[in-house]
């Protein structure tokens, strides 16, 4: 599978446009104000499913030819790839099976089921839910959607990046939550295009930072998954990754890396300075700007990625009045 070029993102843009929401890019006057500088924050939290991955997945299940899509999708994804997935096949008629283990919570299979997908529940670990997946493939001729090594999923994200470049063109900085790529690559390949003077910075949790430690040895390598606000930006990017890995390297500029309180710090400022309810993986951006990780240079934006945090940990976190500990 080869990468994506910027036509790939411009034909996305076009067939997704009916099925996603175009997110507002609104200025944040509380970050330029503290900054000194232009702060613009990218809502996409307020996509629909609470994430961006609607837009690689809807990209993805539509660019299917019709014989494919007949037979189904599947992936071994919980979080808001399986979502998406989920949403994105009942909303084109398509038959998707979410393939889980049975380390996953009862809410998590009620979830996938309520989004219309079907959720197979089986093996020990999401390794085991991955070779359920690859039988569906195999046996019954699905057609497995990954949630960011692939060309019409990367494709897919990139149309947040076009958007980016359509409300603001003379964008310096944009900073992204990174994990295993997707999205990052398909925000550098439509901005750097659009606009090659500007910034692309990736942003991930100092704990299990997959990419940057693939980024350092030169390919991709195995981290140790932990515990992290920044769930959504947890895993690996794949030991046989295509796509995103040689993408990221030559499209993205830097890449910062945040510690738990500094994520806390993020998803506070968001919900008492913006208004905003963010996950933690959404909130790195702005964490990376109060920490002074990163430097705002030229009118800047950050990447709100998602929405889907438990409301429980998120009350913890703005009602704390000490350092979060985590
Ligand atoms: C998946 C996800 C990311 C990371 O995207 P990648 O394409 O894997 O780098 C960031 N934020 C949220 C909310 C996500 O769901």
């Amino acid at each position: 599978m080869t990468a994506p070029t910027f036509a790939d993102i411009l034909a996305a843009g076009r067939r997704i446009a009916p099925h996603v929401a175009r997110t507002p890019l609104a200025r944040s006057d509380a970050l330029s104000a503290r900054l000194g500088a232009e702060v613009f924050l990218k809502l996409e939290h307020r996509q629909i499913t609470g994430a961006f991955k609607l837009r690689g997945a809807t990209n993805a299940l539509l660019a299917l030819p019709a014989e494919r899509r007949a037979a189904g999708v599947t992936t071994a994804s919980t979080g808001n790839h399986g979502r998406a997935l989920a949403h994105a096949a009942r909303a084109a008629g398509v038959r998707a099976v979410v393939c889980l283990s049975r380390l996953a919570p009862a809410n998590k299979v009620a979830g996938v089921e309520a989004m219309g997908a079907e959720a197979r529940v089986i093996g020990a670990s999401q390794d085991e839910a991955m070779i359920e997946a690859r039988r569906l493939v195999a046996e019954e001729g699905m057609t497995l959607i990954p949630p960011f090594d692939h060309a019409d999923v990367v494709a897919g994200q990139g149309t947040c990046g076009l958007e980016i470049v359509e409300d603001l063109p003379g964008v310096g900085t944009v900073l992204v939550p990174l994990s295993g790529g997707g999205l990052i690559a398909g925000v550098a390949l439509a901005v750097k295009t659009a606009r090659p003077a500007a910034r692309v910075i990736g942003v991930s949790m100092a704990r299990g930072a997959a990419m940057a430690e693939s980024l350092a040895a030169g390919h991709p390598v195995e981290v140790r998954e932990e515990a992290t606000l920044a769930d959504s930006l947890g895993g690996g990017i794949g030991l046989g990754n295509r796509v995103t890995f040689p993408m990221v390297r030559d499209l993205v500029d830097d890449v910062i890396l945040l510690d738990e309180p500094e994520i806390a710090e993020g998803i506070r400022w968001a919900y008492a300075a913006e208004g905003a309810v963010i996950e933690g993986a959404a909130a790195v951006g702005i964490a990376a700007l109060l920490a002074g990780k990163a430097a705002p240079r030229g009118p800047t934006v950050a990447l709100l990625s998602g929405r889907n945090i438990d409301m429980e940990l998120h009350r913890r976190i703005v009602c704390s009045d000490t350092p979060w500990e985590g």
